[in-house]
Order: structure tokens, then sequence, then C-alpha cells
């Protein structure tokens, strides 16, 4: 990390210790799991994820099951998720062109990732680093607030944020940061009233020191 990055340095030590063990919070065994699992959750919890899942994975194994899916059906065992419809047909089309180009098998790379139908940079990344053990910065809701606030990015698209974020932590720790991130958005920097009393990167945060001014 640059001299110039001490201050982000900082704020990603403290998170690491804050933070250490964080993990990515859907329930997966397998990447097709992971894939399935971020694609349910847009505009969902993890934990009402994690509940639909539990049994829509063991009625659904392979990317052959989905393609090969009754829409209806596919829709009713995922509706609790919301956006039950176009998930449904996502989880289709994603999972037939996983068939047809791939064999069955989920990419690893980026690029091909995000040509799946329904799959985006985020989902892409959180695949890759929590599937395949590679480095990546996976952008969510929390990653882009907390980023902002504590003056880490200063952008509002996600692919902006990605970038900059990449540029200020090292490669190594790409995909734990994504997850330190998440987890002081989910349980301290809440979007509607951050807990600033209780933070501990209060000192190094421009939205706190800015009077809770961006
Ligand atoms: S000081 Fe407040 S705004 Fe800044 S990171 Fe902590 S909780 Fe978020």
């Amino acid at each position: 990390m640059k001299k110039e990055n001490s201050h982000a340095k900082k704020i990603f030590e403290l998170l690491e210790m804050e933070y250490k063990d964080s993990k990515v919070a859907l329930d997966f065994k397998t990447p097709l799991q992971l894939l399935i699992a971020t694609i349910l959750s847009a505009q969902c919890t993890d934990e009402r994820v994690n509940k639909v899942t539990k049994a829509l994975f063991k009625k659904y194994k392979r990317a052959e099951d989905y393609a090969n899916a009754d829409l209806k059906e596919l829709e009713e065992d995922i509706r609790p998720t919301g956006f039950y419809k176009n998930k449904a047909k996502s989880l289709k089309n994603c999972c037939k062109k996983i068939i047809e180009d791939f064999k069955g098998k989920i990419p690893d790379t980026l690029e091909e990732l995000i040509a799946l139908p329904g799959v985006g940079r985020k989902t892409a990344n959180i695949v890759l680093g929590s599937a395949y053990g590679r480095q990546a910065i996976a952008v969510d809701t929390h990653v882009n607030r907390v980023s902002n606030r504590l003056g880490l990015a200063d952008a509002d698209d996600p692919d902006k944020i990605e970038e900059e974020l990449c540029k200020i932590i090292p490669e190594d720790k790409w995909t734990e940061a994504t997850h330190w991130l998440i987890q002081h958005g989910r349980r301290i920097c809440n979007a509607r009233k951050p807990l600033c009393d209780k933070c501990i990167l209060r000192d190094y945060c421009k939205f706190y020191l800015n009077k809770g001014k961006l």
C-alpha cells in the first residue's frame, strides 16, 4: 500500500482486527449453489435466501435441474425471495448457458461469469472470491455505503467503487476486505442510523468528521 494511502491502511487494519474471520453469509457448498444463492439475494436478506435454498438445493442439484425445470414450479420454489418471476427466468437462462458453453461447470473467470444471463460484476466477484478462492472485490450496498462514508471511494457507480478500492487495498486482501466492509455495514454503519458512537473507525471517517455529510 502506498504512503499516501496510510489513511486506508489504518482503516483496513482496524477492520481486520474487528472482523477477521468474516465470510459470505449465504449458505453454499459448491460454486453452482453460491451462484444461485447470490442471484436470489438481490433485494432480499441473506437469512431469507438461506431458508429458501435449504430446500431448493435438495431439489435442484445440477445446472441441468434448473435449466429443465418447469418455470412455474421454480417460481414457487423461490417465491419468498421476492422478484421471483425474474429470478426464476434468470436461473433457467443462466443455467442453460452454463450447460451450452461450459458443459455444466460454473466458469471461473470474471469475463465468462459476467457473460451469463443475470450475472453482474458483484455476483461474479462473490463467486470468484468465495467459491473459487480468488481475490475479488464485490461491491454490494454495504460496501458502496461504507466505502463512501469512510472516504475510501468517491463514487455511486459500483464498477467505479470497485476500481477505486482495488487501487488502495492490497490484492491479497480483496476478498477478505469485502467481507469486513459488509460486516461493518451490517453491524455498525447502518444505512439509516449509523452507530458512530460505537464505531472503531470514527477518527478516520469522512462522514463522521464532516458531521454527517459526504
Ligand atoms: S463513524 Fe459512523 S459513518 Fe463512519 S464508518 Fe463509523 S458508523 Fe459509519
